[in-house]
Parts: structure tokens; sequence; C-alpha cells
């Protein structure tokens, strides 16, 4: 068996060969932190530190005002929407960039139901991230629908002619598992029925594919795989055969003209409707240069390299943890594993605080979980390696 400083070398030399290692250096990572929990918050980019400096200093605290009449501002957020529509797979001007991932959920189920009148059922993933389902179960109540919470494996047997919307998440907040986009989408149209993805775990990491697969709505995050930062806005896709559906908040900021302050509300075309109220400036301006990032920088690419990074994470916990009290709470499949791996331990709280005293940054999963986010844009194999050998040599 390989020690851990032949295992370390093997994994440097892997990275030094790596056609996507210039990645890295788009990131303003802290020196000798190994940050596996990208998928919580994104780390910082030299672009969004950059543009965020320059959007305080210059445009807001020199051009004051004159920065919206100049027209600095006005199409940031379709700017932006722009930059994670090549991220998802979805066309130009079919994705709004606004509010938190919870608000664009709350409007994206509201448009959803308004598309399928007269059924009964919203269909949503028993053990989903909690504010999908919080927000199912309001939207649900506030429209004379109820909420059917099924098993991820059982969704497409849960569709039958009273269900009007499927809402799940594309990947596992805790497993990493993978729905089956296209397939799921697929068997609700089939029954008549409209999909909302939550895109939250997977888009920066995992391809969604999200205009192919034929989904109806999708939301996601702009601060996790994204690197948008701390409560960065989120982003709602509405198929453009859908473009004319309602927005539950008409707000100005999604209306047609919003500075002409018409009397009457008159949305925008397409997703720009989904904006309700002032783009948050700084957020997106620190989102909007984050995803340059992405730039040049083929998705497929980036899911084949974060597979390799969680497969060689699998090797070493086949060797050194999985033997010894750890277990795997994510697919081995990779086909059908996301951007990140939870293993489980009785003591996970614990471990992943002793990690991050020494650097290793990961997070704990109530009840046992310890999860690792594997961004491919940047985390790196010898970080694969530190991070087994950190669990290790940590009991
Ligand atoms: C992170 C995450 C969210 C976050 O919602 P916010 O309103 O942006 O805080 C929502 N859904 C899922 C599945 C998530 O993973």
């Amino acid at each position: 068996m390989p020690g851990w400083q032949q295992l370390h070398d093997e994994a440097a030399h892997a990275d030094a060969t790596d056609p996507l290692r210039h990645l890295r250096d788009r990131m303003a990572l802290p020196e000798g932190v190994a940050y596996l929990d990208g998928n919580s918050l994104g780390p910082l980019t030299h672009a969004a530190r950059d543009a965020v400096r320059r959007a305080v200093d210059e445009e807001w605290g020199t051009g004051l005002i004159g920065s919206w009449a100049e027209g600095r501002w006005v199409d940031l957020a379709p700017r932006t929407a722009d930059r994670i529509a090549r991220i998802i797979g979805a066309p130009a001007g079919s994705v709004a960039c606004a509010d938190s991932t919870t608000v664009n959920l709350h409007k994206a189920l509201h448009a959803a139901v308004s598309l399928v009148p007269g059924r009964r059922r919203i269909v949503t993933v028993r053990g989903d991230f909690p504010t999908d389902r919080y927000v199912a179960a309001r939207v649900a109540a506030d429209r004379g629908l109820v909420v059917h919470q099924v098993p991820a494996e059982d969704l497409a047997g849960a569709l039958d002619s009273d269900v009007a919307v499927v809402s799940a998440s594309h990947v596992d907040f805790r497993s990493a598992r993978i729905a089956d986009l296209p397939g799921i989408t697929a068997a609700a149209h089939a029954v008549g029925a409209v999909t909302v993805w939550d895109l939250a775990h997977s888009a920066g990491a995992v391809p969604c594919d999200i205009h192919a697969a034929g989904a109806d709505l999708a939301v996601g995050c702009g601060y996790k795989y994204l690197n948008g930062g701390p409560g960065a806005p989120a982003y709602l896709y509405v198929a453009p055969r859908h473009a004319e559906v309602t927005s539950p908040i008409p707000g100005w900021f999604g209306h047609a003209d919003p500075f002409a302050f018409g009397e009457a509300y008159v949305p925008a075309a397409g997703a720009r409707r989904f904006e309700a109220g002032t783009t948050p400036v700084l957020g997106m301006t620190a989102l909007h240069a984050a995803l340059e990032a992405f730039d040049g920088v083929e998705i497929a690419a980036l899911r084949a390299r974060g597979m390799d990074l969680t497969a060689r994470f699998l090797a070493l916990c086949d060797e050194h943890l999985l033997p010894r009290g750890m277990t795997l709470q994510s697919p081995r499949d990779p086909a059908v594993r996301g951007g990140h791996v939870t293993l489980g331990h009785p003591r996970a709280q614990e471990l992943v605080r002793h990690l991050a005293a020494n650097g290793v940054v990961g997070d704990f999963r109530p009840p046992d979980g310890l999860r690792f986010g594997f961004a491919p844009l940047y985390v790196t194999r010898a970080e694969v390696v530190r991070l087994a050998r950190a669990l290790a040599e940590a009991r």
C-alpha cells in the first residue's frame, strides 16, 4: 500500500499536468487552506473583489445616482443571468437573476401551478432541502392544492393526471445523488404536469442541460458553486415556451419599461418579468464578476474533473476510512454522484471541527454527516489526499 507521501506526490503530479489547473488562479483562496466547502459558500474570486471595490468607490461612491442614469446598473441583472444561462444549458434571455433561491422557488411554484389549472397535487421529495419543502407547502396551501412527499427514487412512479407540479432538487444536498432530470421531466410531461427543478447543488459542478431536458422552470443559488458571495442573488429559469407565464410578484423591475413609471403593470418579455424589485447592485456585481471564473470553460470538462476528484476521494475512503468506522452516504456510481461526497460518523461534528482547526474545511450535516465539496474549478488532487489523510489520522 503506498504511503501518504507517495499518494501526495502522485496527486501533485496529476495536478501539475491538468489542463484546467490555471482556473484555480482565478480564486482568491487563503494560503494553506484546503477548502472543501465551496458547495456551501464558494470562495472569493479576484474578479469579484476588484469589481466590488470599483462598484463601491467609483460607481456608488463617485457616480451616485448617475450610475443608474448612465445605465451601468440597469441591465446588470440580465447580463449576470445570461452568464448563468450558459452554465445551466439555458438560452440567453430565459433566466432571471434576483432575490434568494427561496423567493425564486416561491415565484416559480406559483407560476408552475398557473400553467396547469384544475389539478390537486404538488409532488416533492421527502428529505429535500428544508426551504424547498416549506415553500411547496405554503404555495400548495395558498392555491388550494396538497403536497405529496415521496422518496426521490419514487418520483416518476408518483405521477398521475392529478399532479400539477413536480418539484425536486437536481442534486440532493445531503447525499449528492443526481436525480434523473430529463427522465422525470418527461414522465411529468407524459401525465400533463410541469417541473420545477432546484439546481442549487448542481449548477457549476454538474451539467444541468435544463433546456435540452425540456424542464419547465428551475431555480438555483448564486453563492455555492457559482461563487457569487455570501447571500448572492439567486436565479430563475423559465422555458422559452412558457415566456408568457405570470409571476406572482408584479414588481416594477419586472416591468417592460420600469423607468417609464407607467400606470399599469406590463410584464417584461420572458424571464425578466421574474425580477421583482431593484437589483441588489453590490451583490449582483460580485456574482457577475465571479462568473468570469467560468469563462472559456466547458461544463463537461468541469464535470469530468469533478468526477476524477470524487473518484480519487472514494478510492482513499475505501482504503483508509470505510474499513475503520466511517460510512459512505453518497452514491458509488459516478454517473449519479454530484460534486460533493458525504461520509457518516457518530462523531461527525467533532471531526469536522478538528479538520477545520487543521486547515481542512468541510461541513457537518446533522445528524452524522461529514460533507465535502469538490468544486471542480479549484479543488486539487493534492487537497483530496490531504483531506483523506487528515480524516484517517484524526481518529
Ligand atoms: C442552498 C440551497 C437553498 C438556499 O436558499 P436561499 O434562499 O438562497 O438561502 C435552497 N435550496 C437548496 C436545495 C439549496 O441547496
